[in-house]
């Protein structure tokens, strides 16, 4: 295993260009460095990356939110922006870790580590946020709902890094979105479920995670609620949810609690607007 610490990031996507394939981004170190003491990460050429400055911050851009790829959990939780502009992403990173590891876990590391059970992402995605991704040649942008492409597989090319997540504050600012994160505790749990809901126009933008081999969003369901705005059937809304998601058993919990406990917040929620 090789360390980098590049001084730059001109130096840093070079370095992505041309080092051979088997490398690492190392921001936060929260996911990478337990691969590193489980002896899992060996070999790799390791770029280290949480000092350049271009990588952190945020910011209000016209109609956006433009936050740093390496800006830490606890700083968008904290945020005066934030809490101005997008309470919602805010109060939900609430019980994200514990107060150590939210201080060094940042956005892009979340994102791009790929878990099922990634925090940020089922927000992100209600919120139709886009990644800026750059690489020595080209500047990218990236829906994403685009970014995964199966478990731990993404879009994001060898040579390319994450420099910031842009979030357009439509959804955030003009509509109330919800989120529920089921674990085993209210702190420093790892979610067995978790769904992240907007209802707008008698439209739906609804994501879950840890109820697929990465966080998606739920077409199917989306899809229904808005032909059925407030004539939904729980018959058919279950099907559609039975579509849209692959619960698995495992030592977090098992299937048949993830789906039932999904579809007992899918509809919490939905009686919330429907009252509203
Ligand atoms: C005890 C504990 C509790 C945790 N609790 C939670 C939790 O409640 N919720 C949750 O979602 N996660 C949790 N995690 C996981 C982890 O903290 C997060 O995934 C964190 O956001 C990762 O960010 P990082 O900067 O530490 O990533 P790193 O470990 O530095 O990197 C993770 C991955 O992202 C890549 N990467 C990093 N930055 C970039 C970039 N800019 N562009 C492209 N790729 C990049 C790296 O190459 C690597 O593959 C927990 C971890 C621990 C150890």
């Amino acid at each position: 295993m090789k360390m980098y610490k590049p001084a730059t990031l001109q130096e840093t996507l070079s370095l992505l260009t041309e080092l051979p394939a088997k490398k690492l981004l190392l921001a936060g170190g929260s996911d990478i460095n337990i691969l590193i003491k489980q002896d899992k990460i060996t070999d790799e050429n390791i770029i280290y990356i949480n000092h350049l400055p271009e990588l952190h911050g945020i910011d209000m851009c016209c109609t956006k939110l433009v936050i740093g790829a390496a800006t830490t959990i606890s700083e968008i939780s904290h945020s005066g922006v934030i809490r101005q502009y997008c309470p919602f992403l805010a109060d939900s990173l609430h019980d994200f870790a514990s107060p150590l590891i939210a201080g060094f876990a940042t956005l892009a590391g979340n994102i791009a580590n790929s878990s099922p059970t990634a925090d940020t992402v089922p927000l992100l995605l209600v919120l139709d946020a886009r990644l800026v991704l750059k690489s020595l040649t080209t500047t990218r942008m990236l829906p994403l709902t685009e970014f995964y492409t199966g478990y731990k597989q993404t879009r994001l090319q060898d040579d390319e890094l994450i420099i910031a997540v842009e979030i357009p504050l439509q959804y955030a600012c003009r509509y109330k979105p919800q989120y529920i994160k089921i674990g085993s505790r209210t702190a420093l749990t790892i979610a067995k479920a978790a769904l992240a809901f907007v209802k707008y126009d008698n439209k739906f933008r609804i994501a879950a995670g840890s109820l697929n081999e990465y966080p998606r969003r739920l077409y199917s369901v989306e899809e229904y609620l808005s032909l059925h705005p407030d004539d939904y059937n729980d018959n058919d809304l279950l099907n559609a949810l039975k579509k849209d998601i692959t619960p698995i058993t495992d030592f977090r919990s098992d299937k048949e609690y993830r789906l039932q406990v999904c579809f007992n917040y899918l509809q919490k929620f939905l009686k919330s607007t429907n009252s509203s």
